[in-house]
C-alpha cells in the first residue's frame, strides 16, 4: 500500500491531489510550430502536486489528439483550448483559475484596456 507523503494517508484516501487541482493556475494557449502546425500548450501545473502524465493521457483521450508532457508543460497537437478547459473542469480543476490566452500575433503590442 502506498502512503501519501503529504498527508500520511493511504493513497486511496488521500485528497491532496484533488485539493491541489482546485488551486492550480493553469494557462492554456496555442503556438504555431514549424510547418504551420498548431500546438496547444497547457502550463502552470505543479508537477509535484499533480500527476501530469496521467493528466496528459486523459486530455489526449478527450481531445482525440496526440501530445506529450515535458518540462511541466503539456503539449497537445492542434487547437483544443475550449475543450481542454472543459476536460480540466470535469477533472476537478477550478474553471476560475484556468486562463485561456488568445495568442494572435497580428494584434501584438496593440492591446488596449
Ligand atoms: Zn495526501
Amino acid at each position: 500500500m502506498k502512503i501519501c507523503e503529504i498527508c500520511g494517508l493511504p493513497e486511496e484516501l488521500c485528497v491532496c491531489e484533488e485539493i491541489a487541482r482546485e488551486i492550480q493556475k493553469v494557462k492554456v494557449y496555442t503556438v504555431r510550430r514549424r510547418f504551420g502546425k498548431l500546438m496547444n500548450i497547457i502550463e502552470g501545473i505543479d508537477e509535484h502536486d499533480i500527476d501530469i502524465r496521467e493528466l496528459t493521457k486523459e486530455l489526449k483521450n478527450k481531445c482525440a489528439c496526440g501530445g506529450t508532457a515535458k518540462n511541466g508543460q503539456i503539449e497537445l497537437q492542434g487547437d483544443h483550448k475550449r475543450r481542454v478547459k472543459e476536460v480540466l473542469a470535469d477533472m476537478g480543476f477550478s474553471s476560475d483559475t484556468i486562463e485561456i490566452k488568445e495568442r494572435d500575433n497580428r494584434s501584438k503590442g496593440r492591446r488596449r484596456r
